[in-house]
């Protein structure tokens, strides 16, 4: 029996002060416990049935090898459809679009690709989980520009984003539409970006995943490609993912976008990660990517209907709530409501009333803790019935 005190065996992992992911833990707890769960983002409704039985008949029919290296040719020239029918976007299917095994993947191969020791990766904070362990994992340094709540959502300081530009800056990671905070960033905002990218030779990674999920309304926003801004194809990856889109979390299929060098580069880290992934999955993805755009639209109607009865719930119990205006997310001032530790705020709330939320200190750095912990973060991308059951349960704490 190993003494795994004193053996080297004891060693931590590279990544071991991350422990569990939140979303896992608050899942699993949500699970053990019978507590409603509006932690993790993943869909209770199935995603459109065309999608679905796409990638049943592509088992049936066998196709159940490795897909080639960049992905099925039907889900690269879907992609490169979609690109130009939403964006205005060309894209070239052969050279300028790598599939990967989900988003997660595709941030992790392009930071790895092109981010080392010595290097400063600038990203906006709260940051999606994953950033953080990728820039880690590829033993750049993270420097993070702060988005403060403010009258009309969340707002970056320009002149933070000015200041955290060094010589080492090698990338800016960005996540539009934003994951905890809903926030579409504006035409302005990703001008500057551009503007600071070109000046500095920076190059960008574009985390699109709720491309999709954007709501209608008065002063409703758009999601705008930044790839698709004057000089910034050239030094761009755009990343999205179906998962989202077409409620198939489960599938993991993401893709990247780039300029030939740059998706050479994220390949080749790629094909050494997963090499390649999901192939009748691809075929149904593909088939999603052409249905027509009303469809989607239908998809965030509903998405749309669920936030607005999740938003208006709360705001009836007295609950300080931010109203997104994208994806399954809005954010809670628990602080507020008495929690100044917003870990404990959802221990509490699981155990008390059975509702699993997501504290928002995991979206900061250590040092910027005390920024999250007054947060947590609901997802209502459920059934209307699970979030009528949750407010129910909210209404007892
Ligand atoms: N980026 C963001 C902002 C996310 O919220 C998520 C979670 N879905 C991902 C990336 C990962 O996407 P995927 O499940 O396709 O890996
Ligand atoms: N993106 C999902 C969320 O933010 C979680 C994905 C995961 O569990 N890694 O809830």
């Amino acid at each position: 029996m190993v003494n795994t005190e004193s053996s080297r065996l004891a060693r931590p992992g590279r990544l071991g002060a991350y422990g569990t992911t939140v979303f896992a833990e608050m899942s699993a707890l949500a699970a053990a416990s019978g507590a409603v769960n509006l932690g993790q983002g993943f869909p209770d409704e199935p995603g459109p049935v065309e999608v679905l039985e796409v990638a049943r008949q592509a088992i049936t029919d066998g196709a159940n090898q490795y897909a080639p290296g960049r992905g099925m040719p039907a889900l690269l020239d879907a992609i490169a459809d979609h690109s130009r029918r939403t964006y205005s976007q060309d894209v070239d299917p052969n050279s300028e679009i790598l599939v990967t095994a989900g988003a997660t993947e595709a941030i992790a191969a392009s930071v790895l690709a092109l981010c080392g020791a010595g290097d400063e990766v600038v990203t906006f904070e709260p940051f999606y989980d994953s950033y953080a362990a990728t820039i880690e994992l590829s033993g750049a340094r993270r420097r993070v520009v702060p988005l403060e709540p403010a009258d009309d959502g969340w707002a970056f300081d320009p002149e933070e984003l000015r200041g955290a530009i060094t010589p080492q800056t090698r990338m800016i990671l960005l996540n539009t539409p934003h994951n905890p905070t809903g926030r579409v960033f504006s035409h302005d905002e990703l001008a500057l970006v551009a503007e600071l990218c070109i000046e500095h030779d920076l190059l960008a990674v574009t985390d699109e995943v709720y491309e999709h999920l954007v709501f209608s309304g008065p002063a409703a926003p758009r999601h705008e490609r930044l790839a698709t801004f004057d000089q910034m194809r050239e030094r761009t990856l755009t990343i999205s993912s179906a998962g989202k889109t077409f409620s198939v979390t489960g599938w993991k299929i993401g893709w990247v976008i780039g300029p030939p060098f740059l998706v050479s580069s994220v390949t080749a880290v790629k094909q050494f990660l997963t090499f390649t992934n999901g192939t009748p999955f691809q075929l149904g993805v593909a088939a999603g990517l052409r249905l027509p755009d009303d469809r989607l639209h239908r998809v965030v109607g509903r998405l749309q209907e669920r936030r607005d009865q999740l938003c208006g719930g709360l705001e009836s119990l007295g609950w300080p709530v931010m109203r997104p205006q994208a994806t399954y997310f809005a954010t809670v001032d628990a602080g507020a409501l008495g929690g100044t530790d917003a870990r404990q705020f959802c221990l509490d709330l699981v155990q008390s009333v059975g509702v699993a939320v997501i504290p928002m200190t995991v979206f900061y750095d250590e040092q910027h803790r005390s920024s999250g912990n007054r947060l947590v973060r609901f997802a209502f991308c459920k059934r209307e019935s699970v979030i009528a059951e949750a407010l129910d349960r909210l209404a007892k704490w």
